[in-house]
């Protein structure tokens, strides 16, 4: 059974049982676990939640790209258990990266930074550093996960969540909506993070799909705390966008 196929009778299930206790909550973040079926390269589990709103704009959101980045996962958790008022489609994926996490570095278990690992066109072989895209274009099993749900749930806005360069960075037309995201954040907009990124999602999804993709750097420096109110404040922003 694929992944896609796991997530697809997940959701009937879901639908079918808590149908009454959807009901209520149609309008908040309430979110549902709706696959843990793809495992990292160490089994670790890669989840994705929704909140089970089908109407308006689907919205995907992205931590944990980078193991060394744990701002966007402890954030994303957080958000998964906050209430807040919604009218659109909401995906959470809090940890792409496990494996990464668990050991502190950039890469995943294989060596590969996922962030240019994506079959883009500009993919290329590289270097086998901290920057490298992998024996071939998505050969890493969380870039197959996240190309799988890209295609399954058509978002039409996607957040990512990486550190430190505190910037709001954007892939595709994007430019509109990332105005008031630097505005929360108090960041500015770059739509050039400066450097080559072959293999990137930004291009995967931004530039060679038209999903308007947002790579919101954090800082290394801030509270928890400041973090954690500003991003749900973009969260919330995102969540009642027309
Ligand atoms: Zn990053």
């Amino acid at each position: 059974m694929s992944a896609i196929n796991i997530l697809t009778s997940f959701y009937l299930d879901i639908n079918r049982l808590n149908i009454d206790r959807l009901n209520v909550f149609l309008y908040k973040l309430i979110m549902f676990k709706i696959t843990n079926s793809t495992q990292s390269q160490n089994k670790k589990p890669i989840e994705l939640f929704h909140n089970q709103i089908f109407t308006g704009k689907t919205i995907l959101i992205i931590g944990g790209f980078h193991g060394d980045e744990p701002q966007g996962v402890k954030i994303l958790k957080k958000a998964l258990t906050k209430n807040f008022k919604t009218k659109n489609s909401i995906y959470i994926l809090p940890c792409l990266n496990p494996d990464g996490l668990a050991k502190k570095t950039r890469v995943n278990a294989n060596n590969v930074d996922l962030n240019r690992n994506f079959a883009t066109k500009n993919w290329k072989f590289s270097n086998q550093d901290e920057f490298f895209g992998g024996k071939a274009p998505a050969s890493e099993l969380e870039t197959q996960f996240l190309s799988n749900v890209i295609n399954e749930i058509q978002p039409d806005i996607i957040l990512s969540l990486h550190a430190p360069f505190k910037i709001v960075n954007y892939d595709g037309n994007a430019e509109n909506i990332c105005i008031p995201i630097a505005k929360i954040m108090n960041y500015p907009i770059e739509n050039d993070i400066g450097y080559p990124t072959p293999g990137s999602f930004g291009t995967y999804c931004g530039i060679e799909r038209n999903i308007p993709t947002i790579t919101l750097e954090l800082g290394e420096d801030e509270s928890e705390k400041w973090q954690l109110e500003k991003v749900l404040d973009v969260i919330d922003y995102l969540s009642n966008l027309d």
